[in-house]
């Protein structure tokens, strides 16, 4: 009784640990996305130099690193909508099913 009540408690903490996690991984790609917007706007209006420029050199690297952001969450978006497609109830009652047996699926041929 006291190793199931100890299992179920360290299953509560890799849950809240897990939990935890994402968050911060939300946070940070969040905070990354707001930072890098920012940078962009806040630079938007430099006095450049010209070809070598450091900073159009930055704002072209943020440029890239938001449209990665922006396809990895379309990936993460399909990825998503596969999975609540295949765990949808009506999805699993067509596959676990057993296929009907009909006249047709028997190929009888009907005569009068
Ligand atoms: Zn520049």
């Amino acid at each position: 009784m006291l190793a199931k009540a100890s299992a179920g408690k360290e299953g509560t903490d890799v849950t809240n640990r897990k939990r935890i996690y994402a968050w911060i991984l939300c946070f940070g790609f969040v905070l990354t996305l707001f930072v890098s917007s920012a940078y962009i706007v806040h630079e938007a209006d430099h006095d450049c130099i010209g070809e070598g420029c450091d900073i159009c050199e930055t704002i072209a690297l943020t440029e890239a690193l938001l449209h990665s952001f922006v396809l990895l969450g379309v990936v993460l978006l399909f990825l998503f909508a596969a999975w609540a497609i295949l765990k949808h109830p009506l999805f699993l009652d067509a596959v676990r099913r057993p296929k009907r047996s009909t006249l047709v699926s028997w190929k009888v041929r009907l005569n009068n």
